[in-house]
């Protein structure tokens, strides 16, 4: 996604998830800036629960997946604190993005 991709989608995604009582910004990154624990990831996201603030980092062609998925991460740790980066719960969350991007192709973002 470009950022203007980016800044167009969010919205939309904000609303759809029910996360409009968030601040959230979301912006590509370069390349040396998407590590987590050493691995090189697609999209980061940093929760700043008392401040109901969360940025999300997304690599360079990083797709719209990528920015629902990040946005799943504030959805079920954003109020609880909880943050869990195992790879069944990572994976859960891809399926998640996966088939709400299926299910909004049907209707785009105008
Ligand atoms: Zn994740």
């Amino acid at each position: 996604m470009t950022q203007r991709e980016i800044l167009r989608a969010l919205p939309f995604w904000q609303r759809a998830l029910r996360l409009e009582d968030w601040r959230i910004e979301a912006r590509t990154a370069p390349a040396r800036e998407m590590s987590h624990n050493g691995d090189e990831c697609e999209g980061l996201c940093f929760i700043h629960q008392e401040e109901m603030f969360a940025e999300i980092l997304l690599r360079r062609g990083a797709t719209e997946e990528t920015l629902v998925h990040e946005m799943l991460h504030v959805v079920f740790e954003g109020d609880s604190g909880l943050r869990a980066y195992d790879a069944l719960y990572e994976r859960g969350l891809n399926r998640v993005a996966q088939a709400l991007i299926g299910l909004r192709s049907s209707s785009p973002i105008p």
